[in-house]
């Protein structure tokens, strides 16, 4: 038996508590390992809370992502001592996750940790900051430089959000950054965001056409946002659409792409080949500032993952969560 978090649902209805898991409760795996970080991403704290059905199997270990050292392994690309990050593929979600002190999962969903990066950083960037960087390669990949103009990032106090204003910050792009916490302007310009404007701006319904401002968009929000997102970037430029902060709808009109040659990117994390992911992790451990990193870092324990889940889903956290697991 080892703590961990275990969501069940039964008569009793939906609930989410610190443990002792029973080893048998893991999903099947030719690999074992000893969790020393996991973090609380959106994801998990839609599934802790329960405010949305990811969790598919019951009783489930959240947490889509951990760092930590593999135990056992019958994966020919893995061995006992082995330090390795996971993230996505279902875990959290139908495979058990992270927030326990052992995780048992394929070794095809293995990477190895960059070097650059302690157990408790990888963490740090954890799946928000992973596809922060999927979203920069993916304006990359369709040729969008800093001398093109602004980039907006939507949800910037998010752990996307800011991860992703750091490294575009870094990479020389001009960064706004749109948030509901306007209180948080200054962190948000020390992060390197050149300005900052309310969200409100961005969140009721508008025009098919605005004017044209941005070369790029990081939008974790989805919805109206995603949608007025488009319609004020500039011709030929390039929208990542990674979240669904406020809301899964897209209320949009193909006004952006049929008129401005707009191209809508779509960010997925879970199931990302693995060439993909290694070309993201490398990316990280070149461009992102860990300084900056961990100035949007706060380490609770698995004892307050419960709570802190409930006020991610709040709006009340700011940046990174990263949960340590293993007390060794
Ligand atoms: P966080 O909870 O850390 O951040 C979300 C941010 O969105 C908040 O901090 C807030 O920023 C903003 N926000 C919250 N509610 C609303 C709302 N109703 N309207 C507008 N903005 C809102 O989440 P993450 O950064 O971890 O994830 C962001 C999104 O990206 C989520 O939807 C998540 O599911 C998605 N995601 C998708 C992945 C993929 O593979 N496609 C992988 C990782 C995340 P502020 O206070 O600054 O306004």
């Amino acid at each position: 038996m080892f703590p961990g978090i275990l969501i069940t649902k039964d008569d009793s209805g939906y609930q989410a508590k610190l443990t002792q898991v029973d080893p048998t409760v893991l999903s099947e795996g030719d690999v074992t390992v000893a969790v020393e970080y996991s973090t609380l991403n959106y994801k998990d704290g839609l599934a802790i809370t329960g405010k949305s059905p990811v969790v598919r199997r019951f009783p489930m270990v959240p947490g889509i992502d951990f760092a930590g050292t593999v135990s056992s392994s019958s994966h020919p690309a893995w061995k006992a001592g082995d330090s390795v990050i996971l993230n996505g593929w279902g875990v959290g979600e139908t495979h058990t996750g992270g927030l326990a002190e052992q995780a048992r999962v394929k070794g095809d969903w293995l990477i190895a940790r960059p070097s650059a990066f302690s157990a408790r950083q990888a963490m740090a960037i954890g799946t928000a900051g992973y596809t922060a960087m999927l979203c920069v390669m993916a304006l990359e990949r369709h040729g969008v430089k800093p001398a093109d103009g602004e980039i907006l990032v939507t949800g910037a106090n998010g752990g996307v959000g800011s991860v992703a204003i750091i490294l575009l910050a870094t990479l020389g792009y001009r960064v706004v950054a749109s948030t509901g916490r306007p209180e948080a302007a200054e962190h948000l310009k020390a992060l390197g965001a050149s300005e900052v404007m309310d969200r409100a701006t961005l969140s009721a319904p508008g025009k098919p056409l605005g004017k044209e401002r941005w070369a790029g968009v990081v939008d974790t929000v989805g919805s109206h946002t995603l949608a007025n997102a488009c319609a004020t970037t500039r011709y030929g430029g390039v929208v990542t659409a990674c979240g669904l902060a406020g809301g899964m709808d897209l209320p949009a009109t193909v006004a952006p792409f049929i008129l401005r040659g707009v191209t809508l990117a779509g960010i997925d994390s879970v199931m990302a080949p693995l060439p993909l992911r290694n070309q993201a992790w490398a990316r990280l451990a070149q461009d992102l500032d860990t300084t900056q990193l961990e100035a949007v870092t706060e380490e609770i324990g698995l004892d307050q993952a419960i709570a802190r889940a409930s006020d991610l889903m709040a709006g009340q956290v700011a940046g990174r969560l990263v949960v340590k697991v293993s007390h060794g």
